[in-house]
């Protein structure tokens, strides 16, 4: 605990931001403004409405609905960028799911560029991930996976599949991954969030999974850790997601045992929004409630941007940007 430094600004810690939800990057301030601007009724905020699923929806569903134009959905990512760059984010990979967003849009294909061209006007690099729901049905996740793969090399970087993961089987999204694989995009389905560590297992086994959402279910199977580990496949692990929902505390999120075993462990923000924390506030969970030392807060951040799929040069920069400031605590 000798390397512990609590008071070192983990803003100063480069890094990336994998997991992240385009509605729910929105600033609070910025929802409060356009839902004035469009009349929509927001529930209120977690943990006030916390504990179910069924709170959490409601109000994301309200936030959704205050994304009018492609001008509202570029303020939204260039405000994240903004503020994930602040929090030290070098690279930032932002998923949608255009279908919510087809209301307005008129097609997927309008939603999705609107999102792009947001991702190509913001002030750091940004990936674009698209995401169909497990709670959608197959045959829709095959359509999104070719509109993600038509985008692939023009913004479009991976493909995933969000929501509450429960009740749908695996196997029936293999088309749609494949799909999404064969142009060259990285798969990264949630799961394990509320389903056990099988579920983690049989997405990286028939889905082909290089990154899981969450997957914290994983550390209670040694054999999945070890799949995981052999593989190299990352969790995009989010702290403040989890005590809202009953999954795990802050001091109990497995990030260790993850580590030790050698798991990618990638650290992002999910809905901060909904979760109230920022980029860096997340890595500062990590210290203050696991223990984390800078060596291990180092491993985290590099192991994000192996995790990314972000242009080599950008890996490159990020990941000697981590060992100087590694080094530079050391001293
Ligand atoms: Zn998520």
């Amino acid at each position: 605990m000798s390397q512990l430094s609590p008071s070192r600004d983990l803003r100063e810690l480069p890094k990336t931001q994998l997991h992240l939800h385009l509605t729910g990057a929105m600033r609070p301030a910025t929802l409060i403004e356009l839902a004035g601007r469009y009349g929509v009724t927001v529930p209120p905020p977690l943990p006030g409405a916390a504990g179910t699923w069924a709170a959490f929806q409601d109000r994301y569903d309200a936030s959704r609905a205050v994304l009018r134009t492609a001008a509202d959905v570029g303020r939204v990512i260039a405000e994240a960028a903004s503020d994930d760059a602040a929090d030290g984010c070098g690279w930032l990979e932002i998923q949608v799911d255009p279908t919510s967003y087809l209301p307005v849009f008129g097609s997927l294909e309008a939603a999705l560029e609107a999102v792009l061209a947001g991702a190509a006007a913001a002030p750091i690099p940004v990936g674009v991930l698209v995401a169909s729901s497990w709670q959608r049905s197959p045959a829709h996740a095959v359509t999104l996976a070719r509109l993600a793969a038509r985008y692939a090399g023009a913004g479009v970087v991976g493909f995933g599949l969000s929501n509450d993961e429960r009740g749908a089987s695996v196997a029936d999204f293999t088309p749609a991954f494949k799909l999404a694989r064969e142009a060259g995009l990285l798969a990264a389905p949630h799961s394990g969030f509320y389903t056990p560590a099988t579920h983690v297992q049989e997405c990286v086994e028939l889905l082909g999974a290089a990154r899981i959402g969450h997957g914290t279910s994983a550390a209670t199977d040694p054999a999945v850790v070890e799949l995981l580990a052999s593989r190299g496949v990352a969790l995009e692990i989010c702290p403040t997601s989890y005590p809202p929902f009953g999954v795990h505390e802050l001091s109990t999120i497995p990030v260790k045992t993850f580590l030790a075993a050698g798991v990618p462990v990638a650290v992002s923000t999910d809905d901060p929004l909904l979760f109230g924390v920022g980029l860096a506030g997340q890595y500062e969970i990590l210290r203050d409630f696991l223990g984390l030392t800078d060596e291990d807060l180092a491993a985290v951040a590099v192991g994000g941007v192996q995790a990314s799929a972000a242009p080599a040069e950008v890996r490159t920069r990020l990941v000697a940007e981590v060992a100087a400031w590694l080094a530079t605590g050391s001293q």
